[in-house]
């Protein structure tokens, strides 16, 4: 069982007062606070073990090496794959960018189609843009259902022979829809396309698998399951990594060095261009430690639980339009606009009273442009937020509209 106002306590950023009030954080979609197991592993780090990795052969360096590979193993494990064949990144948009220059650029061609849908982030967009204007490929986007979900109608449909790739987020950051991961990449395999699971979002949430997913490639950032920034992690089929060319050079990714040539390492280390992110990789370990020991299951359920408290009471405004599914099971992303405030405006009020919401398109415009809005607020939900974080952003909300219309 998730006792999410115990849970805080293992978060220090969460105990500050803002503009005078207790600070309820609802951006977590956007970066996830961390706990103090995660501060301290990238202390300790520092303090005892800095070193580069893979080259020294003192003990520092040993160390240094050891903790890096240790966490990639951990990360592995959480997600059921082999630690080979897990890459480290910066963030899940790096991770993208490589299975687009790496696996993509060099397959694809006139006429062939990578299906994403409406609903991407732009970090699962933009890069397919760039494969498409270097090899005359073309993409094409699932719309969704009135319901805020996917047309898994038009999917199947969308699906054919010149399908390549297949490109969706599990979870999306800006509606909280869970699309049928399984379901999506099994059909995408009946016709030979290649899948990549934007899992940015996924990951930190619900338990994510992706021997049962069956996935080809999946992308995650660290530091919105808890971890700090700057690592991410990009998973891809160990036969897929290995037929792949290196997407950046230089220093740890080559086996032999000649002036006008040169011959490069196994993945993952292949993918590893220079010094990498070493403690933020040892930062993320622990936090998946972290959540290990709250256990993804439970996770999962403490979110439906208070995504469904906070869509009960938000509803109850009046003038609020929920962008996205209003049942179980959803992500605790909550989208909304509230008629006559701008999200912007609303964002600003909020903080005033000590509530942290975003407010923009989420990275999501063409997903905003297929809902017809400009720009949306959104408070999102993790383990550490509890109803009485849902409460005071529904009573700052009311303020805010009672104030723009004149009645506050
Ligand atoms: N995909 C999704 C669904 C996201 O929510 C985000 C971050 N908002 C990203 C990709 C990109 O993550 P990052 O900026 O850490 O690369």
């Amino acid at each position: 069982m998730i006792d999410a106002a115990r849970i805080k306590q293992d978060f220090p950023a969460l105990d500050q007062e803002v503009r005078g009030n207790p600070l309820v954080y609802l951006d977590s979609a956007a970066t996830s606070q961390k706990p103090r197991a995660v501060l301290d592993a990238l202390v300790g780090f520092y303090e005892r073990d800095n070193a580069n990795v893979h080259r020294g052969v003192h003990t520092l360096a040993e160390r240094a090496t050891e903790a890096y590979e240790n966490a990639r193993t951990r990360l592995a494990t959480f997600l059921g794959a082999a630690p080979g064949e897990i890459v480290w990144t910066r963030n899940a948009t790096e991770a993208i960018n490589l299975v687009a220059h790496s696996y993509a650029m060099p397959l694809l061609g006139e006429g062939d189609e990578i299906l994403v849908t409406v609903m991407e982030h732009h970090a699962n967009l933009v890069p397919w843009h760039f494969v498409a204007r270097a090899t005359g490929a073309k993409v094409r986007a699932v719309p969704l259902r009135e319901d805020f979900t996917l047309d898994l109608d038009r999917f199947h449909d969308m699906l054919g022979p010149r399908t390549r790739l297949v490109c969706f987020s599990m979870l999306s950051n800006t509606l909280g829809t869970i699309n049928p991961a399984r379901e999506m990449t099994e059909a995408a395999h009946r016709v030979g396309a290649k899948v990549v699971i934007d899992a940015a979002q996924a990951v930190p949430h619900m338990p994510v698998d992706v021997v049962s997913l069956d996935c080809d490639f999946l992308a995650l950032s660290g530091h919105k399951m808890m971890g700090p920034t700057g690592i991410g992690a990009l998973f891809g089929k160990a036969e897929l990594l290995a037929s792949m060319p290196p997407f950046l050079g230089g220093g740890e990714m080559i086996q032999e060095v000649r002036v006008d040539d040169s011959t490069y390492k196994a993945p993952p280390h292949r993918f590893e261009a220079g010094t990498p992110a070493i403690a933020e990789a040892v930062g993320l370990g622990a936090a998946v430690d972290y959540l290990t020991g709250l256990g993804m299951a439970a996770v999962e359920a403490y979110e439906q639980e208070i995504t469904a408290y906070a869509l009960d009471v938000l509803g109850a405004l009046p003038g609020i339009r929920i962008l996205g599914p209003t049942t179980m099971p959803r992500g605790g992303a909550v989208s909304f606009t509230l008629e006559g405030v701008h999200p912007h405006d609303l964002a600003t009020i909020l903080d005033s009273q000590g509530i942290a919401v975003r407010a923009g398109h989420h990275c999501t415009m063409p997903l905003h442009d297929a809902l017809g809005v400009p720009a949306s607020a959104r408070a999102s939900f993790y383990v550490y937020n509890t109803r009485d974080d849902a409460d005071r952003l529904v009573l700052a909300l009311d303020k805010a509209v009672r104030m723009f219309a004149g009645t506050a």
